[in-house]
């Protein structure tokens, strides 16, 4: 199985500050076999795929639209990303589902529209607190994935990555246990295997929501946690990296 560190840098950084922690992130000996990707924002994507170029970090964005191109003021399609170089695209951020009304079709048009222009999608998914507290994650986090991923084939299936991120752990420092993640990748992967059984072992499944150096081993090591969506810990190259050694630590041999 792939072991994938992903930072989702959100809306931070201006270009200066985007360029000094790409260059950091250029300068680190690379980590074993962990795929480390970066999410800059829009702006920084060509800068960063170049500085990057030749290094083991890939980029990735943090949106995209449906259509590959058109009328969309403001928009930007996966070909373009594509053509930049860009080879992930989060989608379904719990933020983009509550600020943005990214809704579980949009999502499923979304990978569509990435696995054409052979990007990598990070289809994310997570329960709400009330839904948890609901004891409803399971059904929430099913719901989302079935329609996210409604009409992929096997093939395209194992071109994809899932991130679980309760929302509940986004960026409120409280993780979710080590029990609490792997019981949830768990149910995701017996999700995928009931969608194309000879893709489930293949998707990746990353945690996110609050993981930071000190609670990410015990997370990493959950048998079906893959790596991690990083938020405010992927910032600065201190912590990212040490995420990255990290989850190298935990996965190595598998
Ligand atoms: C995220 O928003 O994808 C995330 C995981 O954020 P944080 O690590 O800051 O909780």
């Amino acid at each position: 199985m792939r072991t994938v560190i992903a930072g989702n840098w959100k809306m931070n950084k201006d270009l200066p500050q985007a360029m000094d922690l790409l260059a950091r992130l250029a300068a680190a000996a690379p980590v074993g076999d962990v795929e480390v990707v970066v999410a800059p924002a829009f702006p920084f994507l060509g800068q960063a795929v170049e500085r990057l170029r030749g290094t083991r970090v890939a980029v990735a964005a943090q949106h995209c639209h449906e259509a590959a191109g058109g009328a969309f003021t403001g928009e930007v399609s996966a070909p373009m990303l594509a053509s930049l170089g860009v080879r992930f695209c989060i989608v379904g951020h719990s933020e983009r589902r509550q600020y943005c009304g990214e809704t579980d079709a949009l999502v499923n048009a979304r990978i569509r529209a990435l696995l054409a222009a052979g990007i990598t999608p990070i289809c994310c998914c997570g329960e709400r607190r009330a839904e948890r507290e609901a004891g409803r994650q399971q059904e929430v986090v099913g719901a989302q994935l079935r329609e996210a991923l409604a009409g992929l084939s096997a093939a395209e299936l194992m071109r994809i990555i899932v991130a679980y991120e309760p929302v509940w752990a986004i960026g409120t420092g409280l993780n979710a246990t080590a029990e609490q993640a792997q019981d949830m990748h768990a149910f995701i992967r017996s999700v995928l295997r009931g969608l194309a059984p000879e893709a489930a072992d293949q998707v990746p499944l990353l945690y996110g929501g609050s993981c930071k150096p000190d609670n990410a081993a015990e997370l990493f090591a959950c048998a079906d946690v893959d790596g991690g969506l990083i938020g405010g810990a992927s910032l600065e190259a201190a912590s990212f990296l040490e995420l990255v050694a990290i989850a190298h630590r935990c996965k190595q041999p598998r």
